[in-house]
């Protein structure tokens, strides 16, 4: 059974990056119906708060990444840790070592005048262990001194290191606290990972990792390395170009499913598919389709791909995503008006990108009156244009069937009776009850708002 997992350091926000990371490991979890985990690797507690934590949690739960079971803490396990470097000790595949700071750095001075890799190499590898002194100790990995370190990479394919070129790591610290690169090792094989899906800034931590491995006897996971996401410009992802924590996405009104979907195209593919559902990548996803070049986040794509969801979605699944978005931006709508936005969706998602601009076209459902109209509609209020409507409005104030066929019919007839295009009449008309120049059909939106409030508004605009 395929088991990944996510390991983010709670120093900062979910980041977009890690936000994909973990998306690519949910999507393979999923598609092969295996489990997806979640492990804090909070072991640099220096850095590490309980506010990041959360922030990764609340991340990881808006975007829809379930994980499977607890989160781990990576630092409540750190006497396994130390447990498996002892281990490594009795096994032959790592040993003490006494060497103090200032030995180690003559070390590297001798060896760079030499012309050598400054890499120690410890006098005490080789030590009898009757000969240890009672001193502060180190226990460091028996590294191999010849030969090649090759890590098959689903991503990157063979990759291989000359052995001389790593140096014997060090697992547990002087006061017995275990490094990174051991936890992740441990960590990683407790856990059951089958499959370590992560950035390929940790290429070469895992050619290190798999000598752990190796001297644990242990069964080396799936590596695959993606590339990391740089700007549309091809340099690193700046905060402009969208290196932010996914809550400025939720804040600026993105949905779940289109950054899923929008995340998941970067560094994967599926033909020539921009537009897919989460079942539908979960179906397809896998790590033969993901590219060894870096991603480039585009914001154009990402906002455009927001409202094909946005439009894709149904009416009840919409109007639960824009009231958790108003409620997360404290926009309060009473419930009366809650039931004229739900009526009017339909003819408000055709017309937008993000949850607020949805919020603004439903501006004349929100807004308590007297209106205030934006720059564009006050122009079709001009003398003129309230004029028009002062001459319509009788008709209307006769009309007996409140509908939007038969208001059109109303306007239509009245326009011809004056000899203007319907166009003089109906901007005007969408000015004044909207407030907007832009809205759903003005017909549509004068059956939502219903006959009292229409002559309200009306009468608001008046000339
Ligand atoms: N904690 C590491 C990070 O946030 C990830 C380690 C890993 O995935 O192996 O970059």
């Amino acid at each position: 059974p395929v088991v990944t997992r996510f390991a983010p350091s709670p120093t900062g926000f979910l980041h977009i990056g890690g936000a994909r990371t973990a998306l690519f490991n949910w999507l393979f979890a999923r598609h092969h119906g295996g489990r997806f985990l979640l492990r804090i690797e909070d072991t640099d507690r220096a850095r590490s708060t309980p506010e990041a934590t959360a922030a990764i949690f609340e991340g990881l739960r808006w975007l829809g990444l379930d994980w499977d079971g607890e989160a781990v803490s990576q630092f409540s396990r750190v006497e396994r840790h130390a447990e498996v470097a002892h281990e490594m000790l009795a096994r032959g595949a790592a040993y003490k070592c006494f060497a103090t700071k200032e030995e180690i750095d003559a070390f590297r001075e001798e060896a760079k005048a030499a012309g050598l890799p400054p890499l120690f190499i410890s006098p005490w590898r080789d030590a009898d262990p009757t000969t240890h002194p009672d001193a502060p100790y180190v226990i460091r990995l028996k590294a191999p001194r010849e030969g090649q370190v090759t890590v098959e990479d689903k991503v990157q394919g063979t990759v291989t290191w000359a052995a001389e070129q790593m140096d014997d790591l060090i697992l547990l610290r002087s006061d017995g606290t275990p490094v990174y690169m051991l936890a992740v090792v441990v960590d990683d094989h407790d856990m059951g990972v089958t499959h370590v899906i992560r950035g390929d800034d940790h290429l070469t931590n895992a050619a290190r990792q798999s000598l752990i491995y190796r001297a644990m006897g242990w069964e080396t996971p799936v590596f695959a390395h993606i590339p990391l996401i740089h700007g549309p410009d091809g340099a690193k992802l700046s905060k402009r170009h969208g290196a932010l924590g996914v809550e400025a996405y939720r804040d600026m009104g993105y949905l779940p499913q289109a950054m899923r979907n929008y995340l998941a195209r970067l560094g994967w593919s599926h033909g020539d598919d921009e537009f897919f559902t989460t079942e539908q990548a979960i179906a397809w996803f896998g790590l033969e389709a993901v590219g060894r070049s870096p991603a480039r986040f585009d914001f154009v794509k990402l906002e455009s791909l927001n409202g094909q969801h946005i439009r894709s979605l149904d009416d009840d699944a919409l109007m639960a995503e824009l009231m958790s978005f108003c409620a997360a931006q404290n926009i309060v709508i009473d419930a009366s008006r809650r039931e004229a936005l739900r009526q009017a969706l339909p003819g408000l998602k055709e017309r937008a990108k993000l949850l607020p601009q949805l919020v603004d076209l439903a501006y004349y459902i929100l807004a308590d009156r007297p209106l205030e109209p934006d720059e564009k509609a006050a122009k079709f209020l001009d003398a003129d244009g309230s004029a028009t409507l002062a001459r319509l409005t009788p008709h209307l104030q006769n009309a007996s069937d409140w509908t939007a066929g038969k208001l059109e019919e109303i306007v239509r007839s009245f326009a011809e009776g004056e000899d203007i295009k319907l166009g003089k009449v109906a901007q005007p008309l969408r000015a004044a009850l909207t407030g907007r120049a832009i809205s759903p059909g003005v017909f549509d939106v004068m059956e939502t708002l219903g006959k009292a409030e229409t002559l309200a508004r009306l009468g608001d605009v008046a000339p």
